[in-house]
């Protein structure tokens, strides 16, 4: 079976983080079953995957949850990557309506180089093995989507940017990971972001086996984003880290692992 993985090209979010670079806001590279997904190549993604030694080549597909610069800034440079400048159109760009109409962030010449999808609720896509569903739009202030990719080793959800609302939870439910954007530790309801306590809340809904924070602002970086994770595993029981720049992590296959007993 082949090994699967997440390596964060940047765990930085909100305009201070990002902007100054406090941390870097890449993304994250998926790894599943051998098929490399970019998932919201903000600024600086096509950089750190250079540093990372990843081959822009090799990736199968870009998905974007939703416009704002922090996540789409580097698509269409990403996207020429994949394509070897052009002149190897493959690959998919998966992306809501938005990102593609109005002011698109997605320009018009990149756009024959690749298999476009426009999200929409309950869209049931795949990328190779990878079956691919986004069951919910959160509230955002523009059209966001975050998948739920399915693999050998299980399920990986991602919540993108929103404010909390009940239905997130029960969108998610029965995902083995679950990858969250905690932007703030407390609420601003203009900017309509998770704080720390609704993610918490989340993961203790969902309970998945393995929870990742990342894409932290300023007031989550400076209230140690790893001493908020220790508190979440504390009081819900679930494993929850918090993510790093190039952290890579391994989903494992608890269920082929009993098969050997
Ligand atoms: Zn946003």
């Amino acid at each position: 079976m082949k090994m699967s993985s997440v390596t964060f090209l940047g765990s930085g979010g909100g305009r201070m983080v990002v902007l100054n670079q406090l941390r870097s806001s890449g993304g994250f590279w998926l790894n599943l079953d051998g098929v490399n997904i970019l998932q919201d190549p903000g600024p600086g993604s096509l950089v750190m995957v250079h540093k990372l030694k990843l081959k822009p080549r090799d990736l199968d597909a870009i998905i974007l949850s939703h416009r704002h610069i922090d996540h789409s800034n580097d698509v269409n440079v990403m996207t020429e990557a994949m394509t070897g400048g052009g002149f190897h159109p493959r690959g998919k760009l998966i992306a809501p309506p938005d990102c593609l109409n109005s002011d698109p962030v997605i320009l018009e010449y990149v756009r024959p180089l690749v298999d476009i999808i426009e999200i929409k609720k309950g869209l049931e896509t795949s990328v190779g093995e990878v079956k691919i569903k986004f069951p919910i739009k959160t509230m955002h202030t523009c059209d966001t989507f975050g998948p739920i990719y399915e693999f050998s080793a299980g399920k990986l959800g991602y919540i993108p940017d929103t404010e909390y609302f009940p239905e997130l939870a029960g969108a998610y439910k029965g995902v083995d990971y679950l990858i969250i954007n905690v932007v703030r530790m407390k609420t601003d309801t203009r900017i309509k972001h998770l704080n720390i306590s609704e993610a918490e809340k989340l993961v203790n809904e969902i309970r998945p086996r393995k929870a990742i924070l990342t894409h932290f602002g300023l007031q989550v970086l400076k209230a140690s984003p790893e001493r908020q994770a220790k508190k979440i595993t504390k009081n819900t029981g679930i494993e929850v880290i918090a993510a790093r720049d190039r952290l890579k992590v391994e989903f494992d296959d608890e269920e082929s692992l009993d098969n050997w007993v």
